[in-house]
């Protein structure tokens, strides 16, 4: 991803996720990867693992797929959330009813129609990193698409790190500080949505927390310090060698 001059080259929708975009750039959810596991994350930046898709995020990428106005290929690309019958399968089928739900709203709408899959790099703390925006008003707002199971799961998420990166970011690129706001579906049986806005205090304490830790991730990202495993997550297990334990760990938690 640099060219002679050692240049960056600029991010596009078509290598946004390539191997050397991941190599170059920290993004939201390579930092993610980083905190819970650096071995994990080391291995999926080198391409030698994947996150399995799982069902639940297959759902988020079918709703988010269509504000991309991409449901088509979505649905090429993906056989398997339609049933032998060619029929979609009741998650996707909840999916086609929350993006009903959601265009109805006019203040859903208003928030989600801003500029889609706006893509930024910037520095941060003395790195590069990329972005991509699902709806960005410029001049206004950032706000976020995420379906989640209920509404109580959200800061879970750590949504909080996203907001101050992209705010970070369009602060880099355009000198504008905007507020970021989710907005947020359920796929509960009825489905709830609500746009929530992470305040300022909330955003700044996100970014001293990446402040205080992108230190050591450039240097493990760099070679200079080897990754720690934490020793629990699907990465570490699908690599590990058989140790022999005492039985009585396991009663300690
Ligand atoms: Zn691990």
């Amino acid at each position: 991803m640099i060219d002679m001059e050692g240049k960056r080259v600029e991010l596009t929708s078509e290598n946004y996720y390539s191997q050397e975009a991941n190599e170059q750039f920290f993004s939201v959810s390579q930092y993610k990867d980083f905190m819970k596991c650096e071995s994990m994350a080391m291995a999926k930046i080198r391409g030698e693992y994947q996150q399995p898709m799982t069902r639940a995020l297959l759902v988020g990428s079918f709703v988010d797929a269509y504000f991309e106005g991409t449901l088509p290929q979505f649905m090429e690309r993906n056989p398997e959330i339609f049933t032998r019958k060619n029929e979609l399968k009741s998650e996707f089928r909840k999916a086609n009813e929350i993006i009903a739900r959601v265009t109805a709203d006019p203040v859903f709408s208003q928030f989600m129609g801003g500029e889609k899959q706006r893509i930024m790099t910037f520095e941060l703390f003395n790195a590069p990193w990329k972005m991509k925006m699902d709806s960005y008003l410029k001049g206004i707002c950032i706000a976020d698409l995420k379906v989640v199971a209920n509404f109580k799961s959200l800061p879970l998420w750590r949504y909080d790190l996203q907001g101050a990166v992209y705010q970070a970011g369009v602060e880099a690129v355009t000198g504008e500080q905007l507020p970021f706001y989710l907005a947020v579906a359920s796929k509960e049986r009825v489905v709830d949505l609500d746009i929530f806005q992470i305040p300022q205090t909330t955003l700044n304490l996100a970014m001293d927390e990446i402040g205080f830790s992108i230190g050591h991730y450039i240097e493990v990202k760099a070679g200079l310090t080897p990754p720690k495993a934490c020793g629990r997550c699907d990465y570490c297990k699908s690599v590990k060698q058989a140790r022999i334990r005492n039985y009585n760990e396991l009663l300690e938690g």
